[in-house]
């Protein structure tokens, strides 16, 4: 049994609850356990009061209407939802044919979105995926030269969950209005720690989830503009038309009270939880970077959420670095996929190199994060880098000036 207490900067991948947020939904799974479905009594309307209490709640921190808000298990299925759902309602051709429409997403999304996008292709769709900058941010002119014609649907990120880049979401609502193309964004790791406005930024359907604010796992939300234009989505679950029958099932009335209550504390804490986070973030990168040599920050300087650092370190192996920083729980620059152990396909879609990509770390910091957890973290990292470093030929011969990408190996 492991008995050291790990450091917790894995906040991108989830976050603890909020003890407020338990508090809210304590007496949804006892007294008030009603099925919001129940119209003939105290019971369902106690449950559907929550509920609605709930979706305000959620619409005020992207800033919609209540009823533009879909409750669902979280944004892999808002993500599943938006896109399968919009490209079949606007499909420009019917099921089974070819030229059903074009979809424009981006080669460093999450799986939650490429992978419904590659979906799509296997049924009659076409898709570009954008290749983004070495800097990660997609611009609204990356997106203009890959729209078509026969554009039905554009998916971009609006902060990238392993960089914490911020793609120009607004610019790109503008254009995709103006051309009448349905915009998706998954802002999964934007909602409730920036402003959000998705009505002025022209969004048509948003994902956000609960477990990555502070709220429960298994519950999120997907905004569906209803004006100008009012967008219509093909349900992916049918059954008892919950949810303006865009996702049927008896709702999940403690996650909802729950992910209603995390969006609420996420609105009126944001600028708090922003003044804590950036400084522990810049602390972190400013005391590695000065401290170590060939290390990088990878993504835009400053076009970057305030709670999301990825780094790599050059001359050090991925996995003896992992082993190394073992007691920071955080996240590797490597993927697990059918048991061998991939680059990650996000830092390789910026140009970085296999080899770096592996050795890079994803550290992502919360609400509890302290001064002392990202201290004792970068006395860690530090420790670990330099000790693999020191058992590196490789790093010899690059503090002896050797350029080593200009060294041809010898093949046996
Ligand atoms: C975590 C995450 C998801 C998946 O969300 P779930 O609610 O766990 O399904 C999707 N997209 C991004 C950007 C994420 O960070």
């Amino acid at each position: 049994m492991q008995l050291t207490q790990q450091i917790y900067l894995d906040n991108a991948a989830t976050t603890p609850c909020d003890p407020r947020v338990v508090e809210a939904m304590l007496p949804y799974f006892t007294e008030k356990f009603g099925n919001a479905g129940s119209r003939n009594h105290r019971f369902g309307w106690d449950a559907e009061d929550a509920i609605e209490l709930a979706r305000e709640q959620a619409a005020k921190v992207i800033g919609a209407n209540a009823k533009e808000v879909i409750f669902t298990s979280g944004s892999t299925e808002s993500n599943n939802l938006a896109i399968k759902g919009a490209a079949e309602m606007y499909a420009r051709a019917p099921k089974g044919q070819s030229g059903r429409g074009h979809i424009v997403t981006v080669a460093h999304e999450h799986k939650a979105v490429l992978d419904p996008v590659r979906r799509l292709m296997r049924e009659g769709f076409e898709a570009t995926f954008i290749t983004p900058p070495a800097d990660g941010v997609i611009t609204v002119d990356h997106v203009r030269e890959a729209l078509r014609p026969d554009t039905i649907l554009v998916s971009v990120m609006w902060a990238n969950n392993e960089l914490g880049t911020i793609n120009e979401v607004p610019q790109i609502g503008r254009l995709c209005h103006d051309r009448e193309i349905i915009l998706h964004t998954d802002a999964t790791q934007w909602v409730g720690k920036m402003p959000t406005a998705v009505e002025t930024d022209c969004i048509d359907l948003l994902s956000w989830s609960g477990h990555k604010i502070y709220g429960p796992k298994g519950v999120g939300g997907l905004y569906v503009r209803r004006r100008k234009p009012r967008v219509r989505l093909e349900s992916l679950v049918d059954g008892g038309g919950q949810e303006r029958g865009m996702r049927s099932g008896t709702q999940n009335v403690t996650g909802i009270v729950g992910f209603g209550k995390a969006c609420e504390i996420a609105l009126a804490e944001m600028d708090k939880d922003r003044a804590h986070l950036q400084p522990l973030r810049d602390r972190l990168e400013r005391e590695l970077t000065s401290r170590l040599e060939v290390c990088q920050v990878n993504g835009h300087p400053t076009k970057r959420l305030p709670h999301i650092s990825n780094i790599s370190f050059a001359f050090v192996e991925g996995e003896s670095l992992m082993m190394g920083v073992r007691d920071i729980a955080c996240s590797s620059g490597s993927a697990c996929t059918s048991a061998s152990l991939e680059p990650s396909y996000v830092l390789k879609s910026l140009g970085i190199g296999d080899d770096l990509a592996h050795s890079s770390l994803r550290l992502s910091f919360g609400r509890w994060t302290t001064a002392k957890d990202v201290d004792a973290a970068i006395g860690l990292i530090e420790r670990a880098v330099n000790h693999l470093r020191s058992m590196s030929p490789l790093f010899d011969l690059h503090k002896e000036g050797v350029d080593l990408s200009k060294i041809v190996w010898q093949s046996h």
